[in-house]
């Protein structure tokens, strides 16, 4: 019974991903951290009970001309909303779907969208990859959880005369700029400029130049994370800052042929560690911030643009407005294509404006949003 049950939950849950499309939003709360435990008893974010964890609310304080503590309260919902406490195994298993689908054969694109410090990196990689130290599986992010579960999955299906080959490329989108985050380290300095994107004669986008790295082992994963941060490392002096105003793009290609049947699947799984969403102001910055401050607003929201010209449906879909949405233009619009976004959330009372603003963008991706703000007198 119990078993019948589950297959009907499964069913049920099924056509309801199929009445939604597949454009899906979650949303991830990281916990306070440190100093930021100090506020902890005035939380501007709160989830008001509702079983099917898909809601949450802000508040945001604001005194009016008269004086008086006025404030308003934001609710949201989404397709799953992610508290504080959520691990990084409970994240996973609500993507671990998705994964299956590139594996199956379809073109998959997860991102991670919010301001610097809100949890992107945390969410998508999990800690650094430092070759020496034990790693910590239970901090590990979606890219090494998901090429652990692809290994996985592949060998039971040798089993039945699957053979998979993997292919991992990495780039980071910097100023409109591709640049190969895989490239050796000798060629490190000679690598600016040179990725290009293209069609290739069967209408494939394809990055020219581009390191494509054989990922024969789960293992492989740890080295290539590692690569990829010592390669940004040379790029900037400083690491952080770099990582935060640029996109990084890891893509695996799965490539599957069954020597028994004869059939054959090619998925790609995209997993895009977005740039900082926090709203520069052009006014203050000149020369290379001011250029670097334009090219992630334009990217920022021409992703938004292409995401919801996709969600409604649009004959006209922008992708050639930025290089992101162009290098992702064949994984994001084919038709049975699957896209997730995480908005990451920062909870502290610093962040409430920047947070209004990364929910908001969420919301008009996804378009599902719940009301327009109740106001309340404090
Ligand atoms: P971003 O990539 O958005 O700039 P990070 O992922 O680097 O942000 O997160 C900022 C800090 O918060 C890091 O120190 C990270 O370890 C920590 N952090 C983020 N999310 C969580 C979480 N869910 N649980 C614990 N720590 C987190
Ligand atoms: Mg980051």
């Amino acid at each position: 019974k119990l078993r019948k049950e589950e297959t009907m939950r499964r069913q049920l849950h099924n056509t309801i991903q199929e009445l939604k499309g597949n454009i899906r939003v979650f949303c991830r709360v990281r916990p306070l951290l440190g100093s930021e435990k100090e506020m902890a008893d005035d939380l501007p974010i709160s989830f008001p009970v509702c079983d099917d964890d898909n809601e949450l609310e802000v508040v945001q304080g604001s005194e009016n001309a008269m004086g008086k503590t006025t404030s308003k309260t934001f609710p949201f919902k989404f397709d799953r909303v992610f508290s504080p406490t959520a691990t990084q195994d409970e994240v996973f298993d609500e993507v671990s779907q998705l994964i299956q689908s590139a594996l199956d054969g379809y073109p998959v694109c997860i991102f991670a969208y919010g301001q610097t410090g809100s949890g992107k990196t945390h969410t998508m990689q999990g800690p650094d990859a430092t070759p020496s130290e034990e790693l910590d599986q239970s901090a590990l992010g979606i890219i090494p959880r998901a090429v652990q579960q692809i290994y996985e999955t592949t060998s039971k299906l040798a089993e039945r005369g699957w053979t998979y080959v993997l292919e991992g490329q990495f780039v980071e989108i910097y100023n409109e700029t591709l640049q190969d985050l895989l490239a050796p380290a000798n060629r490190a300095s000679d690598r600016q400029g040179k990725l290009e994107i293209h069609q290739d004669p069967e209408g494939h986008t394809r990055v020219k130049n581009v390191t494509t790295v054989k990922v024969d082992s789960a293992r492989r994963v740890h080295w290539l994370l590692a690569r990829a941060a010592e390669n940004r490392t040379v790029a900037a002096t400083n690491c952080n800052e770099r990582s935060s105003r640029s996109h990084s793009v890891f893509s695996l290609h799965l490539h599957g042929t069954n020597k028994l049947t004869g059939e054959s699947s090619s998925g790609v799984l995209n997993l895009i560690d977005l740039a900082g969403s926090e709203r520069l102001s052009s006014s203050g910055s000149r020369g290379e911030r001011l250029k670097e401050t334009q090219a992630i607003n334009k990217s920022l929201s021409s992703l938004g643009d292409v995401i919801s010209a996709l969600a409604k449906g649009n004959k006209h879909v922008p992708y050639r407005n930025s290089k992101l949405t162009h290098l992702l233009q064949e994984s994001l619009g084919s038709g049975n294509s699957k896209t997730l976004m995480f908005v990451c959330v920062n909870p502290s009372p610093a962040s409430t404006q920047e947070s209004l603003c990364s929910l908001q963008f969420a919301t008009k991706v996804n378009s599902c949003h719940i009301g327009t703000a109740r106001r309340q007198n404090a």
